[in-house]
């Protein structure tokens, strides 16, 4: 029987090069179409890189006609939320018509599965916790409102009677490294908590900057539900078989369920790195709800999910030995 085949757009980057991997040690085909904007050619561990636009519409359109995947997975997306503020034309074009021209391209091609990745951004401040998938997609910036606006798009296709099928993956608060060492989190000028705590810890950073002490959580920051990388690849390999098995589309949280605060966050990195490095309590962060915590039943239910590294020790510990590697790396 012919290997599944399995285009991955975006599959340089941090998510994206953790599934091309985990793609190709499950016996898949893999072709990674990335412009290694923040990806690496490093990064992609499986299968062969093409180096093209999703706003590249004829690039991308010949690109899948010629590899006749199985099923897409689409990682390629602008992810900064200040950026989103700023420059919103650049988020809808990039995250939103790029991903118009990935699924007309996928139409031409006779391509009819597709994993998106989306974000429990498109909650916005959410009702109550832990968040369900029922909750109304209510985004308030616009990098939630690309990823609300294309699960709209596929919410429509659905709705259309087109046998194209998808799985759209709502991933919660994704951190640490492949255990095995050889990728993890590499874009400059990284935002996100656990990212900034260890480059703290390795010097890089002077102080970590707590973004608010005043919330109504038991320490009065905030608390997210962390996801270890590795655990949700595997998400996307079990909805490529969903989809592949004959899985109606739907959407899925991607999160454990539980969450921590940032000062948990802060002092686990201290004791992980063994390095007490120095924290400035700031003003809060504008956008950033007090509790971001997912209900991660349906997942496990339908697809069969079983985290391995719900831990965030685990976490912390395959990021730190990651960012500790990564000052050797170059682009
Ligand atoms: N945060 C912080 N200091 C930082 C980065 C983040 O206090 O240097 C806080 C941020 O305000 C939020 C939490 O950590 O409450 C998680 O933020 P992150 O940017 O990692 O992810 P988000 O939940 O915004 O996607």
């Amino acid at each position: 029987m012919r290997k599944k085949r399995v285009f991955v757009t975006g599959g340089a980057g941090y998510i994206g090069s953790h599934v091309v991997k985990l793609l190709g040690e499950e016996g898949y085909e893999v072709l990674t179409y990335d412009n290694l904007s923040t990806g690496h050619r490093w990064a992609v561990l499986a299968g062969d890189l093409v180096v093209g636009d999703i706003l590249d519409r004829e690039k991308l359109l010949e690109v899948i006609k010629s590899f006749k995947p199985d099923a897409v997975i689409h990682f390629a997306a602008l992810i900064v939320v200040p950026e989103s503020v700023s420059r919103p034309l650049k988020y809808y074009r990039t995250n939103v018509v790029g991903t118009l021209n990935l699924l007309e391209a996928m139409k031409k091609a006779g391509v009819s599965f597709f994993v998106f990745s989306s974000s429990a951004a498109v909650y916005g401040n959410p009702e109550e916790i832990p968040i369900g998938e029922e909750h109304p997609l209510r985004p308030i910036n616009p990098y939630g409102e690309t990823k609300a606006t294309v699960e709209r798009i596929l919410r429509d296709i659905k709705l259309s009677g087109d046998p194209f099928r998808w799985v759209s993956l709502r991933y919660f608060n994704v951190a640490g490294a492949d255990p095995g060492g050889k990728i993890g989190f590499a874009y400059p000028d990284p935002t996100h908590l656990i990212i900034r705590a260890l480059k703290t810890a390795k010097g890089e950073l002077k102080r970590l900057e707590i973004y608010g002490t005043d919330y109504p959580t038991p320490d009065g920051t905030c608390i997210r539900d962390y996801i270890h990388v590795e655990d949700l690849a595997r998400a996307h390999i079990l909805a490529l078989e969903y989809l592949l098995e004959g899985g109606e589309s739907d959407a899925f949280n991607c999160g454990y369920g539980r969450g921590f605060s940032v000062r948990e966050v802060v002092d686990a990195v201290k004791r992980i790195s063994g390095v007490d490095f120095e924290v400035a309590e700031r003003e809060r962060r504008p956008g950033d709800p007090p509790a971001l915590v997912a209900k991660s039943e349906k997942i496990r239910k339908v697809m069969g999910w079983t985290p391995q590294f719900d831990d965030l020790e685990l976490i912390i510990k395959t990021g730190w030995e990651w960012e500790k590697r990564l000052t050797s790396r170059k682009s």
